[in-house]
């Protein structure tokens, strides 16, 4: 059964003044990487919770999310504005079945995220597995401005120690960037440029995780149902594995 804990925010990091990392104290906190917790806080209509991944690696006495005011959201816009010392509600254990341990064996990892989406990938990719399973892992982040690229240091330490294995795509569709693709993701693949970029392929061999804004999977999935991938099931094993952050 679902407990609440109740945690002092440590640090509120702001990438940019629509985006955060909300960094809560919470030693000893256990879950596998890709899994969410329900974050909430106190308001005049009670205690109002909303699901959010969990960033950091399992293990670590941090947790971090990364998290965007939604415009008229009862949660977000409150979460956002917690500063250090602040308290909210955190909820154990976490849950989730969007984890490495979900997924079929194959040899190419796509990590594909919207925005905040990127958020699971990170702490999986903190964790040996997916260097151990997978012969190439290629992380793609669509977002709409550069500035939303977020902990470049982070991928780019995996990029140093990787080289061959990992490949990091970002791709911004409202400005350019010398490094980053610029289309929607769906277009992306339809006219190979992102595999192409990636220097690798969807196919039968490849795991396919999708992550974030709704249209962006529901697109992107019609898109690799062409290429013959189809939607991975515990009772079906297959390609595509998915996590829709809102409907
Ligand atoms: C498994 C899971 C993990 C999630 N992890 C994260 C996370 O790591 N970081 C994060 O920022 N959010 C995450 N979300 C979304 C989060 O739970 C909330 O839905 C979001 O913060 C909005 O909450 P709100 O109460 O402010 O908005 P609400 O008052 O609930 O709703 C406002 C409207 O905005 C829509 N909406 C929700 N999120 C977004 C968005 N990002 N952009 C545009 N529209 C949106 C909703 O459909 C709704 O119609 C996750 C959701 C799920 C299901």
């Amino acid at each position: 059964m679902a407990q609440w804990l109740e945690a002092a925010v440590a640090e509120n990091f702001a990438w940019h003044p629509h985006l955060c990392s909300l960094r809560v104290e919470l030693p000893g906190f256990d879950f596998i990487a890709g899994q969410f917790v329900r974050l909430a806080v106190e308001t005049a209509q009670g205690r109002l919770q909303r699901a959010y991944s969990l960033v950091n690696a399992p293990g670590d006495t941090r947790l971090d999310f990364l998290l965007t005011p939604v415009a008229d959201g009862k949660v977000s816009p409150r979460l956002h504005a917690l500063q250090a010392g602040d308290r909210l509600w955190v909820s154990q254990p976490a849950t989730g079945f969007f984890t490495l341990d979900e997924l079929p064996a194959g040899e190419t990892l796509w990590l594909m995220a919207t925005g905040t989406g990127i958020g699971p990938y990170l702490s999986m990719l903190a964790t040996d597995e997916p260097w151990q399973r997978f012969k190439r892992i290629v992380l793609v982040h669509g977002v709409r401005q550069v500035q939303d690229l977020v902990y470049r240091d982070r991928i780019a330490s995996w990029q140093q120690r990787y080289p061959g294995q990992f490949h990091y795509q970002p791709v911004v569709t409202r400005e350019s960037h010398p490094e980053a693709l610029q289309a929607r993701l769906p277009q992306l693949i339809q006219n190979r440029q992102l595999q192409q970029a990636a220097g690798a392929q969807f196919d039968l061999d490849s795991q396919v995780m999708l992550c974030g804004n709704p249209e962006m999977i529901k697109a992107v999935r019609a898109e690799l149902e062409i290429l013959g991938l189809r939607k991975n099931l515990r009772s079906s094993p297959g390609h595509i594995t998915v996590e829709q952050y809102w409907n």
